[in-house]
């Protein structure tokens, strides 16, 4: 990361210790807070973006070369934003070359970059207390788990999963009620702090006030100023006829709340669907194995499948069938918005381990009657070939 990040970046507050923290004191907080946030144990959302915040903020501080540029690009901004005084724009007097070095002026009418027109142009002439869109809500992930006939016929769940709730105590304000606000020092109230960026100076997001431009006098004791909790949050997703399993489910607004009346980020629900001990899916059709008896195979017969739907279905086996020919029923699958798959029946021939005495001697009569017919003649007649 360059220096040019660090202008709109305060370490110190990432890392919730005094500008004048010794280096064991921030070695204290990263190791607390990166426990906390570590992606290996703190599932919850922003926890990894925190955990790389904190861990950038430490690069930089735990480095006594590092903090101290970064110390100095910091004063020199913060006497820029507090140089404009009573919220009107400029920030006259700082010019970002030299903050950045980047060059150096060649005496007047250089083309060094002067913030305070350059703001001009971005704040339209200053806005007091001045604020940025309000983000949308982030989104949120959660998973739920269906039966197999659920998932065949749709079906509406309550998913739970922990959110951001606005606190009902501060209404959302992160005030303490009867308390107020004042303009954010980080800023001067624009909302905004700029870096520079190849030669131009970007407007961005201030840190300290997360750009409404304005910090809280004294915090909400129930949120500590945030504006939001967290709570556990259940919300009814309705699963479509057909959901396969793994599908990911979006619902539109129903994610994190924005902030200050953004919009909400979305829901997305990841569907697991149980196995079923009849029925093994395959894209839309629906798969089941249906043993048959040597003679059903061989004779042919009408055999009962069952339909996932409950009841059963005749199959007409031919004479002659093998075992492992899967048939197809047209239709009486997986029933979507887009259509309805097949059922395939695949006939599997089941020898019986216990006979009776009658047919025992049928079976008898049938090796009798069969002695001639080798099953294997054709195969050791290839191998014969192959292998001379
Ligand atoms: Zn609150
Ligand atoms: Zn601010």
């Amino acid at each position: 990361m360059s220096a040019r990040d660090w202008l709109d970046k305060d370490f110190y507050a990432v890392l919730g210790v005094a500008k004048d923290a010794t280096p064991a004191q921030l070695k204290k907080a990263y190791r607390a807070l990166a426990r906390e946030l570590h992606p290996d144990t703190n599932a919850s959302p922003g926890a990894e973006e925190r955990f790389k915040e904190v861990s950038e903020a430490y690069d930089v501080l735990s480095d006594a070369t590092t903090r101290a540029e970064y110390d100095e690009v910091r004063t020199y901004a913060g006497a820029g934003r507090y140089a404009q005084g009573g919220g009107s724009g400029g920030f006259s007097g700082v010019n970002l070359d030299d903050l950045f070095g980047g060059g150096g002026r060649a005496g007047a009418g250089s083309a060094g970059f002067d913030l305070g027109d350059l703001l001009g142009g971005y704040f339209g002439g200053g806005r007091p207390g001045g604020a940025k869109a309000a983000r949308r809500g982030g989104d949120i992930d959660t998973e739920t788990t269906i039966s197999f006939d659920d998932a065949l016929q749709g079906t509406t769940v309550g998913v739970t999963f922990a959110s951001d709730v606005t606190c009902e105590a501060c209404h959302g304000t992160g005030a303490r009620p009867g308390t107020g606000r004042h303009r954010c020092p980080g800023c001067g109230g624009q909302g905004q702090v700029l870096h520079n960026a190849g030669g131009f100076a970007v407007a961005e997001t201030c840190p300290t006030c997360r750009g409404t431009g304005e910090v809280i006098e004294d915090p909400c004791g129930v949120c500590r100023g945030a504006g939001r909790v967290r709570r556990s949050r259940t919300v009814r997703a309705r699963l479509p006829a057909g959901v396969r399993n793994n599908a990911r489910i979006r619902l539109r607004g129903k994610g994190q709340p924005g902030e200050r009346g953004a919009p909400a980020g979305d829901l997305f629900v990841r569907v697991h669907v149980r196995p079923d001990p009849v029925f093994r899916r395959e894209g839309d059709d629906l798969c089941v194995t249906v043993p048959v008896r040597y003679d059903e195979a061989a004779l042919g017969a009408s055999v009962e499948v069952p339909l996932p739907a409950g009841g059963t279905v005749t199959l007409r086996v031919p004479e002659g069938t093998q075992s492992g020919r899967t048939f197809r029923v047209r239709g009486r699958g997986v029933h979507t918005a887009s259509g309805a798959g097949d059922l395939l029946a695949t006939v599997e021939v089941v020898v019986p381990q216990r006979l009776t005495g009658a047919a025992r001697r049928a079976l008898d009569d049938l090796r009798a009657a069969s002695a001639m017919d080798d099953p294997r003649a054709d195969l050791l007649a290839r191998n014969a070939r192959t292998r001379t």
